[in-house]
């Protein structure tokens, strides 16, 4: 991790094939490039959603956990009206996160710590909120450091991106590594409350990797890093066992790639600014339900023969 010789640093998602994209100059990389802008909200339901996110002064947050990148160029960080299409991108030197898409995290929450689902247990309200959001924007920054700082990939974008953002996740942090991680294993709750899914092969040739396998990435990556604090990923079934052996190792790859071409072209003392922050709220007062992912080994029998329907193109196919 970075913060482990914090002369490292940080984060995330992005569309353009970095091979293919002019490269951008390096000959001037500075610190305190992002920028930031709250696009106007047109419907009632947006403008809910950029109240909110204004209050609580999100993209300023992100713009300061990003600040330690030296990028060549302003980077820009904004929230859109998509008229009513949920998606978020990278585009150079852009990146668009939809009020729609928030709307979205925001409506599918989970009551707060009622133990209601039978997937993710006792994930409160807020942290599924905020590890939703922080996974989305750090993708797609991820994607803007693959492209601006013309970081080669050895294999496919998205699942670069969704390793960036993971990894960002867990350098904020144990407590709020946590936090974050299982936030944002959320995302996927409605792919993987069933054993069996279905779905048309098409499904399969999207760039994205499927929802179920984004999942299952996401939780490796945090066991390799700290097999001790997402040990119940294990206990409970949720990351088989087999998978879980060679974490570590998938780990490790993401935690090379860093340091190789990310770290670099971090500010170290910014990086130790951030670093040495908490970015979460305490978690909400209430009746403690331990936090855990739904036991795959004893799983209800009447979801046994369920499928997961896909909608197409995939359903989780955003950039
Ligand atoms: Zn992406």
């Amino acid at each position: 991790m970075w913060r482990g010789i914090l002369m490292t640093a940080f984060l995330v998602t992005g569309t353009v094939p970095t091979a293919l994209a002019d490269p951008v100059s390096a000959t001037d990389e500075q610190p305190n490039r992002i920028r930031i802008e709250y696009g106007e909200a047109k419907t009632p339901e947006n403008r809910a959603v950029l109240k909110i996110l204004q209050e609580h002064r999100a993209l300023e947050r992100f713009q300061e956990i990003f600040s330690p990148f030296r990028l060549p160029v302003e980077l820009t960080l904004r929230l859109k009206d998509c008229d009513g299409v949920s998606n978020s991108w990278y585009e150079r030197p852009t990146v668009t996160i939809c009020y729609e898409y928030i709307e979205d995290i925001r409506k599918n929450l989970p009551a707060n710590n009622k133990p209601e689902d039978p997937v993710f247990v006792g994930i409160s309200y807020r942290d599924a909120m905020f590890g939703q959001f922080f996974y989305v924007v750090a993708h797609e920054m991820g994607h803007a450091m693959f492209d601006l700082l013309d970081v080669p990939l050895f294999g496919r974008a998205e699942d670069a991106a969704d390793g960036f953002a993971t990894y960002m996740m867990l350098d904020l942090g144990k407590d709020e590594a946590q936090r974050l991680i299982l936030g944002a294993a959320y995302s996927y709750r409605e792919y993987v409350k069933n054993p069996r899914v279905c779905v048309p092969l098409i499904a399969f040739a999207d760039a994205h990797s499927a929802p179920m396998q984004r999942f299952y990435n996401l939780l490796c990556i945090g066991y390799g890093a700290n097999p001790t604090l997402f040990s119940d990923f294990v206990k409970k079934g949720f990351l088989p066992e087999n998978r879980a052996d060679s974490c570590r190792t998938e780990y490790n790859e993401v935690n090379f790639a860093f340091h190789q071409v990310i770290a670099p072209h971090l500010d170290p003392k910014l990086a130790k600014l951030v670093l040495d922050k908490t970015w979460l709220p305490p978690q909400e007062p209430g009746p403690s339900t331990p936090v855990s992912l739904r036991d795959t080994r004893h799983s209800p029998g009447e979801y046994f023969n369920m499928c997961v329907n896909f909608s197409l193109p995939l359903g989780n196919a955003r950039d």
